[in-house]
């Protein structure tokens, strides 16, 4: 008891962790009904969840808003700051200690977009419906990561439990023949007047200049992808922000479905009620809804994958199932974040992660709470004899 008096954070870090179980977010839910998937399971790699405190650090830092993001980091950098500053030390020792928690805290940032790790995997139950990605990018975009390749994003997909993906990168039309570890489908995101319309399928070239005068030359897309062969969807956030009141005209105009989820910062925080709207405005034209990675080479992990039924068209054609981490962003203001985002990803753990979280807090307990012998070094020798003293004080039978 003395242990957890000394370890006051560590303390309340495991009351949180008992406390969030009693209030578990499924790791899936369908964005159209909220209700979790009976045909689909997330399913975490054994390394993902051995690791689970980093692992889930880095999902929950990448599933954020950026204004949220912005938040949270402000809120905590200041916090780790103040921390290392006001404990006991010399002047010099303070003041590193107040610059290492926000460096930490970057770092970690820093680690979500680029470090290459275990991710959790989507596996539907059906074998019929394909897993299926429909925004994506490659370095062929400008804002895309240098030297990410269709075959890197092939295989970020296929870690994901992705069956094919359209590669839609900015203004350049993919063609590659790409077919593992996943099929790499044709399309574009094209940049009009004020919006962002992905075509998809047998897309060819167009003259922009037509589509970007005003809103009503824009529109004028929709017919040209049909007599391409192609769709055309609205991409978040971009028919949110810039054509929230033209959405009817983007139906009469043909249309082929709305992106209700989408993981690019930007757009995570579509709020629940627009959600609700563009969905019943879909439902009563029979119009796809998606969801969107949007990757662009940043992050590991996707917040959203679609079911794809072959039987099916229109707006029955495709679920759409995100992580609701992710759904959450457009649920709470941003300057909640530096709370409400750990306490959702905590809300957000399997049975097991919990676990790996408690075992890691008691591991390193143990290992702080043992005496070293003035001149032993730190390390695992510590740690073995911390766990061998722990091992000593159980009943003898
Ligand atoms: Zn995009």
């Amino acid at each position: 008891m003395n242990l957890l008096r000394r370890h006051p954070l560590a303390l309340a870090l495991l009351a949180l962790l008992l406390l969030s179980g009693l209030q578990p977010l499924p790791p899936l839910v369908d964005a159209v009904t909220g209700v979790p998937p009976a045909d689909a399971d997330l399913v975490r790699p054994t390394v993902y969840t051995l690791l689970a405190p980093p692992s889930n650090v880095l999902d929950a830092l990448t599933f954020l808003s950026l204004e949220r993001a912005r938040a949270l980091l402000i809120v905590w950098a200041a916090a780790l700051a103040a921390w290392g500053a006001l404990r006991r030390g010399t002047a010099r020792r303070r003041l590193g200690r107040a610059l290492l928690g926000p460096l930490g805290f970057v770092a970690a940032g820093g680690a979500a977009v680029a470090l290459p790790r275990p991710v959790p995997q989507l596996v539907a139950a059906d074998s019929s419906v394909t897993v299926l990605d429909y925004h994506a990018h490659t370095d062929a975009s400008h804002d895309g990561r240098p030297g990410w390749t269709a075959g890197d994003l092939a295989a970020w997909h296929a870690a994901q439990g992705f069956q094919a993906s359209y590669v839609t990168d900015h203004n350049v039309i993919f063609t590659q023949p790409v077919e593992e570890p996943i099929r790499l489908l044709p399309g574009v995101e094209w940049s009009v007047y004020r919006e962002h319309i992905l075509a998809l399928g047998a897309v060819g070239a167009i003259d922009r200049g037509r589509y970007n005068r005003d809103t009503r030359s824009m529109l004028a897309l929709f017919a040209e992808l049909h007599r391409q062969g192609a769709l055309g969807l609205a991409s978040l956030p971009e028919y949110w922000r810039n054509g929230w009141n033209d959405l009817d005209a983007f139906v009469a105009s043909g249309v082929d479905g709305f992106e209700i989820v989408s993981c690019a910062p930007k757009a995570i925080a579509f709020p629940a009620a627009l959600r609700g709207q563009v969905l019943q405005l879909a439902a009563a034209h029979d119009l796809l809804v998606v969801g969107a990675s949007d990757n662009h080479g940043w992050g590991k992990v996707t917040c959203v994958w679609n079911l794809l039924s072959p039987s099916a068209h229109g707006y029955a054609a495709n679920r759409v199932i995100a992580r609701p981490l992710a759904l959450a962003q457009g649920d709470w203001e941003p300057w909640t974040a530096a709370y409400t985002q750990p306490w959702l990803m905590l809300r957000s753990l399997s049975w097991s992660e919990r676990s790996s979280w408690i075992t890691w807090i008691l591991v390193i307990l143990i290992y702080r709470a043992v005496p070293r012998r003035s001149g032993d070094p730190g390390g695992l020798g510590i740690l073995a004899r911390s766990l061998e003293v722990f091992a000593l004080r159980r009943p003898q039978r």
